[in-house]
């Protein structure tokens, strides 16, 4: 419209403005009133930071303002973009970068016929450290808006007959007519009442007062993977929040891993300390360890010293169907405390030897 790039400053909108302004004042000689009022309609958006970054972001230029729809266009929602009919924007006159202008409207405002979609829900759960290594599953009760059981979601009162939608007389859609500076054209939206079945019911479902959704506690088996870490989500889709003639938002699940007492998490690898005595760390020895997959006989070589870290291979945390991370085991020699008069005697038997 006012002929600048999509990077253009405020300084040169505004330029680009005046001498287009000046151009075709209605007033002047050769002016054009029609075209003066589009341009004076772009120069208001893009001299606005607010909806000028809404038109960079969305490709929308339409800004909430102008009467929308019962929802105007809020946030990301695209429903406010549905089918268009464009039979109406035969008087655009010189559009010059028209096509950009659809091109961004389209890709960035998401066309398509967009469904209904129910609310997200998000909770906690808290698991011992061991059930995030190798997957675990809980059952949890949530309150939420599901399909009602009774009419399974239909609104209608089970065996009853359905009749032809008042809002939309059976088209399931409404036409309304926008306005804004590139013309007027008519959008199509599903309609509100039916969703777009263009039926409803003739007699309500007692239950849900034909809604089709009534508020109710649900248990959910939530399965979590193996190998989940501290504050990692899992989503499980569609078990959100029921919505009459559109599918269910998602449930999020927020794990909180209680840390232990013996284990520590590294990366794929898990860490724990093994404590060995003076004698089997100089002559090496077998330990029986307990680990997350239960006791295991683990062998102390000779000579091991102390913070040497002993690998066992594939003990550590799954990372595909048959693999996993490893285990290491640091070594905490213990030394005797307060020897006996014997042991002391062997100790500086050892110190005469120069050990
Ligand atoms: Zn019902
Ligand atoms: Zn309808």
């Amino acid at each position: 419209m006012l002929g600048v790039e999509k990077s253009a400053s405020k300084d040169e909108i505004k330029r680009a403005f005046h001498k287009l302004a000046h151009k075709y004042h209605p007033d002047k000689k050769g002016g054009d009133e029609k075209k003066f009022k589009e341009i004076n309609e772009a120069y208001q958006i893009l001299s606005d930071e607010k909806k000028r970054a809404e038109y960079d972001s969305y490709g929308r230029v339409f800004s909430g303002g102008g009467g929308g729809g019962e929802q105007g266009f809020p946030g990301f929602d695209p429903s406010g973009f549905r089918d268009f009919d464009f039979s109406n924007m035969g008087n655009m006159g010189n559009m010059g970068n028209i096509g950009d202008i659809f091109s961004e409207f389209f890709t960035g405002g998401g066309m398509g016929e967009s469904e209904r979609r129910g609310r997200d829900i998000s909770i906690e759960l808290t698991i011992p450290f061991k059930e995030s290594i190798f997957g675990t599953e809980r059952r949890v009760l949530v309150t939420k808006t599901g399909t009602c059981k009774n009419c399974d979601g239909s609104g209608a009162k089970p065996g009853t007959e359905t009749k032809k939608c008042t809002t939309c007389n059976g088209q399931g859609k409404i036409h309304e007519n926008k306005r804004s500076f590139i013309g007027t054209f008519t959008s199509i939206r599903v309609c509100p009442l039916c969703y777009g079945s263009g039926t409803i019911p003739a007699h309500p479902c007692e239950i849900c007062k034909g809604r089709g959704v009534t508020k109710a506690q649900e248990e959910i088996t939530i399965r979590i993977p193996s190998g989940i870490k501290n504050g990692e989500i899992v989503r499980l889709s569609q078990m959100g929040e029921a919505v009459q003639g559109g599918i269910g938002g998602d449930l999020y699940v927020k794990i909180g891993v209680i840390s232990d007492p013996v284990f520590i998490r590294e990366g794929n690898n898990i860490l724990m300390g093994l404590k060995v005595k003076l004698t089997d760390a100089l002559l090496g020895g077998e330990y029986s360890v307990g680990t997350l997959d239960g006791t295991l006989k683990v062998k102390i070589p000779e000579g091991i010293s102390p913070n040497e870290i002993l690998r066992i291979k594939g003990k550590g945390v799954p990372t595909g169907k048959n693999t996993r991370g490893d285990l290491l085991i640091k070594i905490n020699i213990t030394l005797p405390n307060n020897p006996s008069k014997k042991v002391r005697q062997l100790i500086e038997e050892l110190k005469k030897e120069g050990i």
